[in-house]
């Protein structure tokens, strides 16, 4: 059971904007890493204060934690927007200073509350892919153009004299608690370590450039609408000689088909047969995912029955098993009938065959399914 988010701030659940902001500092510089060091306990409540105040300062975020309370931002929940943002809590250290570092008027700012250098990692680029029914049934590999930036060639890295290559800076500074000793990322190389030193022509102040590459993309079979994949490393490089790149995270748009709707791994499927077709009994030919299917309407079939055709839905994307396509009947009416198709309507109007009698079996023919593969 997560702690509400109101709780680990300190305040009361109508609070204001400001004693929010307030509460937040309390608790940031009570458990902050620099007082506490190597305490994980401290590092964990800084933690949940800046994850709840990471929705709690969100107008939008905080509507929705107020109304749904943590399974807001759980996965699948009812504002899970893996999208963009935390989705759901698990911010580190570096999202927290970057985020909030000015929280505390700069002197906390960048600070890791440990001494080594951070990695410094290029930012994450994201993409729509756009994808078939087709394409889910078997998975696919989507080549896309991007663009990102990567370090120019010729480029040379050196290390940084503001900082040393540590990546910090000690600042002695005067806080709400007195005089701080805090590490704050250097102002040179922002906490990179290092500086530029041969930067190429036609290479931005860092000594990257922009570059088109084309990049490989593989969808697992099953995916649906709104699935996030990443590729990792395939976001923008970063300056520096041991800097790593950022990831591409590829966000799934589904294409709607044209006769096929989809819900979760099952499909379903209009079929519209007319009267004689299915008073006679008919065979049909119906489109699935895998390819056209024959499928044979017995004699006498009532409109609205499902037919289910087990296995020609789509893949669990746990590979768990595969959904089935459910035909659905519907019997044509036939309208604007000429003299003799009227006349043979009249005279059988009241013929004890054309009396609807249901029976049990049709009755519960939504439960009723039955395989027809031809
Ligand atoms: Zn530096």
């Amino acid at each position: 059971m997560k702690t509400d988010y109101y709780e680990i701030l300190g305040v009361n659940k109508g609070a204001t904007a400001a004693e929010i902001k307030k509460g937040y500092r309390k608790q940031a510089v009570k458990h902050h890493p620099d007082k506490n060091p190597g305490d994980k306990s401290a590092e964990e409540k800084f933690k949940k204060a800046a994850e709840a105040y990471e929705v709690l300062s969100d107008d939008n975020k905080k509507a929705r934690y107020d109304q749904y309370g943590h399974a807001a931002f759980e996965n699948g929940g009812a504002g899970a927007g893996g999208f963009g943002g935390f989705g759901g809590g698990g911010m580190n250290m570096d999202d927290i200073f970057s985020q909030f570092g000015d929280i505390f008027g700069g002197g906390f700012g960048g600070s890791r509350g440990g001494s080594q250098t951070a990695r410094v990692k290029g930012s994450n680029m994201r993409i729509r892919v756009k994808i078939t029914l087709e394409d889910i049934v078997n998975g696919v590999e989507k080549k896309v153009k991007i663009r990102r930036k990567i370090k120019a060639d010729g480029v040379s890295f050196k290390t940084c004299a503001t900082c040393n290559g540590q990546g910090q800076v000690m600042r002695v500074t005067n806080t709400i608690l007195g005089r701080m000793q805090t590490a704050a990322t250097c102002p040179t190389c922002h906490g990179a370590g290092q500086s530029i030193d041969n930067r190429p022509k036609g290479s931005d102040s860092n000594g990257m450039i922009q570059k088109e590459e084309m990049v490989s993309i593989k969808i697992p079979a099953g995916v649906s609408d709104g699935v996030q994949l990443k590729v990792a490393g395939k976001g923008n490089e970063a300056p520096g000689n041991n800097s790593i790149s950022g990831d591409l995270l590829v966000l799934i748009e589904e294409l709607a088909h044209e006769s096929l709707s989809r819900e979760g791994m099952n499909l379903h499927y209009d079929l519209y047969v007319n009267l004689s077709e299915v008073t006679l009994g008919v065979s049909k030919e119906i489109e699935t995912v895998s390819g056209k299917v024959k499928i044979k309407i017995d004699s006498g079939t009532q409109s609205g029955k499902i037919l289910r055709l087990r296995g020609k839905g789509l893949p669990s994307i746990e590979r768990y098993g595969t959904g089935d396509l459910l035909v659905h009947i519907n019997v044509w009416t036939p309208q604007n009938l000429s003299k003799e198709q009227k006349q043979f309507f009249e005279k059988n109007i009241s013929d004890e065959n054309f009396t609807p009698n249901p029976s049990k079996a049709d009755k519960s023919f939504f439960e009723k399914v039955k395989d027809m593969f031809s």
